[in-house]
């Protein structure tokens, strides 16, 4: 049973290995040709920038399948021995979150190196090891309580029922649900200072956007993103037809009030199509499949770990494998999310323009120095958005003999 589960590890290694490494060489002859789209100074930097990540992502692939050797061969079981408590309920809660700390310290030399060297050097991460250290602490602080309890939560429902997935999955999309709610007005503030938007000319162009859509403003912020990052963004929050909605501070300096409704109209799009429920409605079935998948595992599995069936073995195990889980079912997400985009895009070229949203797109890809193209089995794998020259040339924009076509061959 354990060579089953290393052999699919094993298959997913060399999945992402292997795109990895496709991509790599792929950015590497695009970045020759003549610069499209993007700055040239961009254009190569932004090669640059994601021929470094994707190094990155081989080693930290690498990485990760050796920690999860480790736990499977021996550590879960190791940890087992450690951690004892009389009430199983507490025992639970502490094994789960000893495995996730002991993770979460493995990996944060990567997580360090991608904030404070690679986007430093390309001029992204804006963070102050201060700030940094300060929101590493929050979010440890919060997911102790908040995880905890939800883990004791699970662990009783794991140990309570005979069917424990069917209601294990109900909780934990109730959790992510509630979640989602509360995001953007209890768990946004935490980390950063939302305003409300001065320039009122901007507001009351936002407001009458959303009265088109049907929907209205609870309030247009601005939200201090510069602290963090360079990068831009906007995205609205709250349910039914009320939205707040939120610009960075970023997006306000770089785009023209016509830029950003474009950008804006394509959020609503994704209102206007019910694209967000669609999303809730893929990350359930998702959830779904991974709970029936890890509430009836085998018990040689078990056997094979030389462990107990207990509930905190299953979330551990859940939380190692679900990452091949996901991966496995993205190409169809991924799929339709892209689907989702172009549809989102026309909407926002019909509220504002094509050349507005096309000149949006392409001020936001040239500062965030995303690379304009990917390789196909790239796209497939990971992207939920589609490749900036694809989207340009849905809005009207033609490339003429490129890098584009000359890497597709
Ligand atoms: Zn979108």
């Amino acid at each position: 049973m354990l060579e089953w589960i290393l052999g699919l590890y094993c298959l997913y290694l060399l999945i992402k290995l292997y795109a990895a490494l496709m991509e790599i060489g792929f950015v590497e002859k695009a970045k020759r040709f003549e610069p499209i789209v993007l700055s040239a100074a961009n254009y190569r930097k932004a090669a640059a920038y994601k021929i470094a990540s994707q190094k990155l992502s081989l080693v930290t692939t690498l990485y990760d399948f050796m920690l999860f050797f480790v736990w499977i061969t021996f550590g879960l079981r190791r940890l087992n021995e450690i951690v004892f408590f009389e009430n199983t309920l507490l025992n639970s809660a502490v094994y789960v979150l000893v495995f996730i700390g002991v993770n979460y310290l493995l990996s944060l030399p990567f997580d360090l190196y991608q904030t404070f060297v690679l986007d430093k050097k390309f001029g992204f991460s804006t963070i102050a090891p201060r700030t940094f250290f300060l929101d590493q602490c929050k979010s440890v602080a919060m997911f102790i309580v908040f995880g905890g309890a939800f883990f004791v939560a699970m662990a009783y429902i794991i140990d309570t029922f005979k069917d424990w997935w069917m209601y294990g999955f109900a909780f934990s999309f109730a959790v992510v649900l509630f979640i989602n709610m509360i995001y953007p007005v209890v768990i946004v503030p935490i980390f950063n200072k939302l305003t409300p938007l001065q320039d009122e000319n901007l507001q009351s162009a936002i407001e009458r956007l959303l009265d088109k859509a049907g929907l209205h403003s609870s309030g247009v912020f601005c939200l201090d993103a510069s602290k963090r990052d360079n990068r831009l963004n906007a995205y609205f929050g709250g349910l039914g037809r009320s939205k707040r909605v939120v610009l960075f501070d970023t997006l306000i300096a770089k785009l023209t009030t016509s830029e950003l409704l474009a950008v804006l109209g394509h959020e609503l799009g994704h209102f206007a199509h019910k694209d967000i429920l669609k999303n809730i409605a893929a990350s359930a079935l998702m959830l779904f499949i991974m709970f029936a998948l890890f509430g009836n595992l085998p018990l040689g599995l078990f056997e094979s770990l030389h462990v107990e069936p207990s509930a905190h073995v299953v979330i551990a195990l859940f939380l190692l494998l679900s990452p091949v889980i996901s991966f496995a079912m993205m190409p169809l997400f991924g799929l339709l999310s892209r689907y989702n985009e172009y549809r989102a895009d026309a909407y926002g070229s019909e509220c504002e323009n094509q050349e507005a949203l096309r000149a949006a797109l392409i001020k936001l890809a040239d500062e965030n120095k995303s690379f304009p193209f990917a390789h196909p089995l790239t796209i497939a794998l990971y992207f939920t958005h589609p490749p900036l020259t694809a989207r340009l040339e849905r809005l009207g924009m033609r490339f003429e003999s490129s890098a584009k076509d000359a890497c597709a061959h």
